[in-house]
């Protein structure tokens, strides 16, 4: 099945064989570390905006590197330097890309549905790189391909989410893919991070840590939202951090082959200590160096390349 989709915009609409193909394309860039030569020439002569309204590190170098791997031409437009300071409108920002040449845009914006906008005003391809508290698929799909580097599958797994599951996009995102592909999904974090309406997306509420983490396959750590929270969802940070930060004593509880994520960048010593974040369980380094693998795989089926099924190894 080759890819059809002009956008990527989240997780929640892809099909499983979707998210399947993502993930057998990622396979092929999986190496790309080890490689002396990084560059494919799939992109050469294509031009990918990088266009962030909100900070990021990872998941703009990454894409940045996608880009640049793939031979594209990779600009990056940040909220404070574009036009937007001077009230430019984000569809009106789309279509002058779009006018000078841009062959696809990768858009994070702190507006839930920034990207769904973006995509029904240009004809270039849209890529979500995290919209307000609503999705962040590349996350989600990067999150998905480390489970089954680790795991060899996603169906049939337990993966506790822990955390401001209501703030995260990369929880939606996650929530969203591992149903798809089969998993079992527990959610657990303080009453107000984690309201009993996440059961309506197919998992299973947790109140307590302990129970949520026993057994578990995985365990993906969130970070405290702190921007987003508008106060007193949490009474205090040191209570969080007792209740469900993943210290030594928390990791115990873990299945000795449990892997443990954090989508980064992480509140040391709030959701995770240094220790539990550099346990031999932590899968947090691969997470950050598959998200280079998964973006090229996103470009070379969006942008280029996507009417071949997976594309040949060079
Ligand atoms: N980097 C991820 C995001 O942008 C996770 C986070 O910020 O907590 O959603």
């Amino acid at each position: 099945m080759p890819w059809q989709r002009k956008d990527l915009l989240g997780l929640e609409e892809l099909t499983a064989e979707e998210i399947e193909l993502v993930l057998r394309t990622a396979e092929v860039f999986a190496d790309v570390f080890e490689r002396p030569l990084k560059k494919f020439p799939t992109l050469r002569g294509r031009t990918v905006v990088n266009l962030f309204y909100e900070p990021s590190t990872r998941t703009r170098t990454s894409f940045e590197l996608a880009g640049k791997w793939l031979s594209a031409d990779v600009i990056n437009i940040s909220s404070s330097s574009s036009s937007a300071a001077k009230g430019e409108s984000l569809a009106d920002t789309a279509r002058t890309l779009e006018a000078l040449g841009a062959d696809a845009v990768v858009i994070r914006h702190s507006a839930a549905g920034a990207p769904h906008l973006l995509a029904r005003t240009v004809k270039i391809p849209v890529l979500n790189a995290g919209d307000g508290a609503h999705e962040h698929p590349s996350q989600g799909l990067l999150d998905l391909f480390t489970i089954r580097q680790h795991k060899g599958k996603i169906a049939g797994l337990t993966v506790t989410i822990v955390g401001d599951l209501l703030h995260s996009r990369v929880a939606r995102s996650d929530i969203w893919g591992l149903t798809k592909l089969g998993a079992r999904v527990r959610v657990t974090g303080p009453a107000t991070l984690v309201p009993p309406t996440f059961a309506s997306l197919g998992v299973e509420v947790y109140r307590d840590l302990r129970p949520a983490v026993e057994g578990a396959d995985v365990v993906i750590v969130l970070r405290l939202q702190r921007e987003r929270q508008a106060g007193g969802l949490i009474p205090s940070l040191e209570e969080y951090a007792a209740l469900f930060g993943l210290d030594a004593e928390k990791m115990s509880w873990l299945k000795p082959d449990a892997l443990v994520m954090h989508p980064g960048p992480a509140n040391l010593g709030v959701e995770i200590t240094e220790e539990a974040a550099l346990d031999p369980r932590s899968a947090i380094r691969d997470q950050v160096r598959n998200g280079v693998a998964v973006r090229m795989a996103l470009l070379y089926l969006l942008v280029g390349g996507g009417e071949k099924d997976v594309p040949a190894v060079a």
